[in-house]
């Protein structure tokens, strides 16, 4: 079966270009019935921490892209790795350079001025091992071919050829033991029994680089498929100023996973002109062969509409538990994570979920819009409201609280034909109504629908904040 991993760095959190790179390995794999592996590219030892291991581990199970098994650490293998390049030595596909830093600037300097691509001159590829100076720690390269090319038959990319005389022999195996990237990368997909790669296309190159390992130690060379970097709206490569943040930003900005999953699947993967897309719908549907091979734009304001739709369509427990997931990540979420361990409040909350997710596009916006169910009596009133609520709207409010509490069954359709006859019997349009109405029970001069705010707040609760305000 097929067999995909993502292979992030720890370096930092999981950025948006690496959650859409593990997106794609899982949706293949989900498509396909295979299995994705997660391995954590640790061998820079001076920039790897375990607080980004845990960031990264923390995003993709935020975004629901699970992986199978342990996750692998790369530092971990690092034997297996030296392994590897003595067998490689063994076989004489390898050979150990005894080059000085001073030689190696030399090589450099030397292409620099011919305005060549810097290159080892495998100055110790035949050259006698008893000719090795002492004392030196030597390199391990690996013996590339130098003539002909090395095709890459990429997925995305299509077949891309790159001339042997530019692909070095490149080290394997530093003078301290430890592993390079190029040889980590192989050793370890390959004893995980990866099928397809699946990363961003700045690998392309490497994927050249890497194939002459593979052959050398006669093992299949996996599917590769190299996606298209993400930039942003400007075409310039993405970077923080655009929105490269972490997953965890997202989320604390009030993004429902699905719909982040939605948006990173239509950066650089379409299928036809589908723009809202559950993740069954994405699984069924996502193919590599359907990956597009021109850089995708980050567009944040798509995305939030994106979101807002996800909301919107949301079941409402969905969105409580979200909710729920949201608050601990958000300023003065701990306060409404107390008011909301009262099973009646979460009732409530439940309750305004309707009227709540018609005007959110992001949840931060659907929690600020309900605080009005938690704020206590007084309320205290925002500038509009205040403004709104003058002698006369107070005078009439009076009016309005005597033909609410008339009302027997408190709903919004009984509620709302009572505030229109109340609204009738004054002459006045039901809006001069209604926005006093509003003002007094959320404190705001916006809000979900008035009639859905009184029946939430339940009778009591309403008849009280009106008589509040009321003249
Ligand atoms: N660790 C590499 C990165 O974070 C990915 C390597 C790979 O996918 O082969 O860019």
């Amino acid at each position: 079966g097929v067999v995909t991993r993502f292979a992030p760095s720890p370096t930092g959190f999981l950025h948006i270009g690496g959650a859409r790179t593990a997106l794609f390995n899982w949706l293949y794999a989900q498509h396909t019935g295979g299995t994705m592996l997660l391995r954590i590219e640790d061998t820079d030892r001076a920039r790897s921490t375990p607080e980004a291991v845990d960031a990264i581990i923390d995003g993709l199970t935020w975004l629901g892209l699970g992986w199978q098994g342990e996750p692998v650490s790369q530092f971990a293998r690092a034997g297996r790795h030296a392994e590897i390049a003595d067998q490689l030595l063994a076989e004489g596909h390898a050979y150990r350079c005894y080059a000085s830093p001073e030689e190696l600037t030399q090589m450099r300097e030397t292409a620099r001025a011919e305005g060549r691509p810097p290159r080892y001159d495998g100055r110790w590829r035949d050259r006698d091992p008893s000719e090795a100076p002492a004392g030196v720690d030597p390199v391990i390269r690996i013996k590339a071919p130098r003539d002909g090319e090395t095709i890459v038959r990429d997925q995305v990319q299509g077949d891309v050829r790159f001339p042997n005389a530019d692909l070095d022999d490149f080290v394997i195996l530093r003078s301290d033991g430890t592993p390079t990237y190029m040889l980590a990368v192989v050793v370890d997909d390959h004893d995980m029994g990866v099928t397809h790669v699946i990363r961003g296309d700045d690998h392309l190159t490497n994927a050249a680089r890497q194939q002459i390992i593979y052959g050398h130690m006669g093992w299949d060379v996996p599917v590769m498929a190299h996606i298209p970097l993400i930039h942003g709206p400007d075409g310039a490569k993405l970077s923080k100023r655009h929105g490269a943040l972490g997953a965890e930003a997202y989320r604390a900005m009030g993004y429902l996973p699905e719909a982040l999953r939605n948006y990173l699947a239509r950066l650089g993967w379409s299928h036809g002109d589908d723009e809202i897309m559950s993740t069954e719908q994405m699984i069924e549907w996502f193919d590599i062969a359907d990956v597009n091979k021109g850089a995708a734009r980050f567009d944040i304001a798509k995305l939030e509409a994106l979101n807002g739709h996800h909301i919107r369509h949301a079941d409402d427990a969905h969105l409580l538990e979200q909710i729920g997931v949201l608050l601990p990540h958000i300023e003065g979420g701990a306060d409404l994570i107390a008011k909301l361990a009262d099973e009646g409040r979460r009732a409530q909350l439940l309750a305004a979920m309707p009227g709540l997710k018609e005007r959110a596009r992001t949840l931060v916006q659907l929690v600020d819009s309900a605080a009005y169910l938690f704020d206590a009596r007084p309320l205290s009133f925002d500038d509009k409201a205040a403004g709104i609520l003058d002698a006369d709207a107070r005078a009439l409010l009076t009016g309005a609280h005597a033909a609410l509490s008339a009302v027997d069954d408190w709903q919004a359709d009984t509620l709302d034909a009572a505030v229109r006859t109340f609204a009738e019997s004054r002459e006045l349009k039901l809006g001069k109504v209604a926005q006093p109405l509003r003002a007094a029970l959320t404190g705001r001069a916006t809000s979900p629908g008035v009639f859905d705010v009184l029946a939430v707040l339940g009778r009591e609760e309403s008849l009280a904040r009106i008589a509040d305000v009321m003249a």
